[in-house]
């Protein structure tokens, strides 16, 4: 493949190799990643056509990239096989005024979770989605990645904002719904179906977002619980009260580890199991949150304050990356059995002879839990094995919100049975017929 064919369509600036691309070939967990061809960088739909046009016609193997902080590898090279060209949107980091009228943005998929939130607060309105990367996340990443969060006990996850979708096709045909209509049953939701497909299908230029009215004043809780049936009640009867924004838990070590790594003071006045973070809609007044005063809790009601309450919970992944590589497994399972099937994860993570340090922390309210392994290599696949085998045997998610990328890809016969497989497999080759989009993510090669 000639680069200067490539250099052509997107300009010599937007070409990148050598150390140019070393960011870009390694994923933000440091786990995954592999050589590029190249990096290339287009600055409009136009161009991110004629580049997959040409790409096409070659048969030379692409991977979307937005910001690169997916943490299964999917948006970065395999370490061998037929080196890819990465395609960055980063560029097309355009947002639209907002659409009072429908309360809805049109935004390009390279600006940022946290640009299209500041643009929709800055005109009184709110985007449903947030999470911690949202300063690098793209929100065409967020959307190839139906991105969960911790908002999805209150708004759902990134399919549920969606109102419309633009996306390049493998051979370069663009394929344009952003009208954003409220209603449209006429067929397929093509939009929804490119909407966590990893990269695998399409290459989405733009997105069209619902966005939601503001809560109003908030009331932010940390609470020291025994264990996660404790954790469960608390977070019931807060629901019970009001809406709940947000239900997060943290357990020991990584309440321990994000003190000592960020520098954070001790919230509570003893250490506990589990530490559950609550953000309840309550005008602000703390009525929301069911704390009483036999319970170890800090409450926060002022937009500082409840920042610094978020930080415990926010810096986690931060924190446990300074334990090294670590194996992050982003699970769910249904919140009746979360109690029984954690603590035996504990046992079975603890009793590995490999393992040095084990934690979780994640999303209670949905189940949703990220257990951080450090200790065994990168490339060792047998503890994440076990993990996700663990979580399969009770109904569970081995990918609740990261997705499945290249890291689960071999194991999502665990929760997809091989008829479902087959239809996945089909629908790949309807958009992709020469497999040059993002191959080994999500699903193995044939
Ligand atoms: C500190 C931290 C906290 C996180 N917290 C959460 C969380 O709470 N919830 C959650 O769901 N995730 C979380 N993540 C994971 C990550 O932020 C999300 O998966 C996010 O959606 C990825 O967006 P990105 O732009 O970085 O995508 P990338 O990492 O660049 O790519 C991710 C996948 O999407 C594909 N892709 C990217 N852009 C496009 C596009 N325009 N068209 C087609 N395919 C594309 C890639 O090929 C790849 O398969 C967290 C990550 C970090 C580092």
């Amino acid at each position: 493949m000639n680069e200067r064919a490539l250099a052509d369509i997107v300009g010599p600036a937007h070409v990148l190799s050598g150390d140019l691309a070393a960011g870009y070939e390694i994923d933000w967990s440091r786990r995954f990643g592999g050589p590029s061809r190249c990096v290339v960088r287009p600055g409009s739909t136009a161009e991110v056509s004629a580049v997959l046009s040409l790409l096409s016609r070659e048969g030379v193997p692409v991977i979307p990239q937005g910001g690169n902080t997916g943490l299964v590898g999917g948006g970065v090279p395999a370490p061998s096989g037929e080196p890819p060209v990465i395609l960055s949107l980063r560029r097309l980091d355009w947002i639209d005024p907002i659409d009072p009228l429908a309360g809805q943005v049109t935004a390009g998929a390279g600006a940022t979770l946290g640009a299209v939130q500041r643009h929709a607060s800055e005109a009184g309105w709110e985007y449903g989605v947030d999470l911690a990367a949202r300063d690098t996340a793209t929100i065409g990443g967020t959307v190839a990645t139906n991105a969960g969060g911790i908002r999805v006990i209150a708004n759902g996850m990134t399919r549920a904002q969606l109102a419309g979708i633009e996306a390049v096709r493998p051979d370069g045909t663009v394929i344009s719904h952003l009208a954003g209509l409220a209603k449209d049953n006429t067929g397929y939701d093509l939009a929804g179906l490119l909407c966590g497909s990893e990269g695998t299908l399409a290459v989405i230029t733009a997105v069209r977002l619902r966005l939601h009215r503001p809560e109003g004043a908030t009331t932010v809780g940390l609470v020291g619980v025994a264990d996660y049936a404790a954790a469960l009640e608390v977070m019931a009867q807060a629901r019970a009260r009001t809406r709940v924004l947000a239900a997060e838990v943290i357990d020991a070590v990584g309440m321990r580890l994000v003190t000592s790594v960020a520098g954070l003071p001790w919230p509570l006045q003893a250490p506990h199991p589990l530490v559950v973070l609550l953000e309840v809609a309550d005008g602000g007044d703390a009525s929301g949150l069911p704390f009483d005063d036999d319970d170890d809790a800090v409450v926060a009601v002022e937009a500082g304050d409840r920042a610094r309450l978020w930080e415990y919970r926010e810096r986690q992944s931060e924190a446990f990356s300074s334990l090294g590589v670590i194996h992050k497994l982003d699970v769910s399972v249904p919140l009746a059995s979360l109690a029984r099937c954690a603590t035996e994860l504990a046992h079975l993570v603890g009793d590995h002879p490999d393992v040095t340090d084990v934690g979780v922390f994640g999303h209670l309210g949905d189940g949703n839990i990220h257990v951080e392994i450090a200790g065994p290599a990168a490339d060792d696949l047998a503890i994440d094995h076990a993990v996700l085998a663990h979580v399969a045997r009770y109904g569970g998610s081995i990918s609740a919100e990261h997705g499945v990328g290249r890291a689960k890809a071999h194991e999502l016969h665990l929760c997809r049975a091989s008829e479902q497989v087959r239809i996945m497999r089909a629908i790949k080759a309807a958009w992709d017929p020469d497999h040059i989009l993002n191959p080994g993510c999500l699903l193995l090669p044939m």
